[in-house]
């Protein structure tokens, strides 16, 4: 075998949701929102220069208005492409012990690939039954500390107490906490930041700002664990984000009607969707975010996953231990939920009746 073969970095990638290309779906499998971004972006990409011209390698013009929209100031905003980029940079720059870094066994599922890539060492406290943290399996010798809340893919919202208390008792670890879905319930760690010097937290325009497509992401803590992030960027990459999404991205921040509006719309959607399907024999656990996390009483959830994907409707189905009978679905639209609920209602019905005969 080459020697060279020995020398290749090797890793097992993140697996993100089907992106389908087939038209007429129902998309409920990656926590996209169902309503477009702000109407004040029509337009901005007519502009040749927009494309012409490199970015503002600071992009300053979003961390600016990212830094009045949370009341801090503009050095303590990191952006990046798209969260999964700020919490990549974020590994980089922080998770660089040789203890373990520390997250729940039930996560976000780019955590331990990022670990594997930066070879980073990891431990991963088991959440308990109810899939809640247990907040004293943090309290341990650590090379650091990441989890979001609410949690992924359980929508579960830890209490800002319970945040505290882990931030508090790491003081000599940085505590990532990952808000990509805060805007949909729950009360954001943002103020702790001028508290503990040791927390950072990261956002998302993926979600709550409906701009996925666009890769926007952000990390906010203080002026040092910023520009650590800042210098280990300019290392890699001066020109992350490009013109149209810094300004699209500005534009989102100054609509702050529109953001919360369509916030509320997913939220009674979310709410009307988790009684219609518990009628039908589902349990969904508690959900601070634009998806539910869901299993039925007797019908496997792969079972349900297949058909609703033949029906053309796509949830997010996980084959992993403790989670292989729930699926995630993320809230649409009215219409959207009320097809899928119908598509349910009709399948649990001749399920029943297939399990009689
Ligand atoms: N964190 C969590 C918990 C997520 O579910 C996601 C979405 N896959 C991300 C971060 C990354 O989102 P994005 O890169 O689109 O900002």
């Amino acid at each position: 075998m080459a020697a060279w073969k020995d020398n290749i970095r090797r890793v097992v990638p993140y697996v993100p949701g089907e992106q389908p290309k087939e038209p007429d779906i129902i998309k409920l499998n990656t926590n996209e929102n169902p309503y477009g971004p702000t109407p004040r972006i029509k337009g901005i990409s007519d502009d040749p220069d927009m494309l012409r011209l490199y970015p503002d390698p600071s992009i300053s013009l979003l961390v600016d208005e990212l830094a009045r929209y949370h009341g801090v100031d503009s050095s303590q905003i990191f952006v990046g492409v798209g969260s999964d980029d700020v919490l990549a940079m974020s590994f980089m720059t922080f998770f660089n012990s040789d203890k373990p870094i520390l997250f729940p066994d039930v996560t976000y599922s780019f955590y331990d690939v990022w670990a594997d890539l930066f070879r980073i060492p990891y431990e991963r406290p088991l959440l308990d039954d109810s899939f809640r943290l247990v907040k004293e399996d943090y309290y341990k010798d650590n090379g650091g500390i990441v989890f979001p809340n609410p949690n992924a893919p359980t929508g579960i919202y830890e209490p800002i107490e319970t945040i505290e208390d882990i931030v508090k008792n790491n003081q000599d670890s940085i505590v990532i906490i990952d808000e990509a879905y805060i805007d949909f319930g729950g009360e954001s760690a943002l103020p702790l930041i001028n508290k503990y010097d040791n927390l950072v937290i990261v956002r998302t325009f993926s979600k709550s700002r409906s701009m996925a497509g666009l890769r926007i992401g952000y990390a906010i803590s203080n002026p040092e664990l910023i520009k650590a992030l800042n210098d280990v960027k300019y290392s890699y990459n001066s020109y992350t984000m490009n013109r149209p999404s810094i300004i699209m991205g500005a534009e989102s921040v100054k609509d702050e009607e529109y953001f919360r509006n369509t916030i509320n719309m997913v939220i009674k959607t979310r709410e009307e969707f988790v009684e219609a399907v518990g009628a039908l024999g589902f349990s969904c656990l508690p959900s601070a975010t634009n998806f539910v996390f869901a299993k039925h009483e007797f019908i496997p959830a792969k079972d349900i996953f297949l058909a609703a994907k033949e029906a053309k409707i796509y949830v997010r189905y996980f084959d992993s231990p403790r989670i292989n009978n729930y699926l995630r679905i993320s809230i649409g639209t009215d219409e959207e939920m009320t097809t899928f609920v119908n598509f349910l209602k009709e399948f649990v019905s001749s399920y029943n009746k297939d399990s009689l005969n």
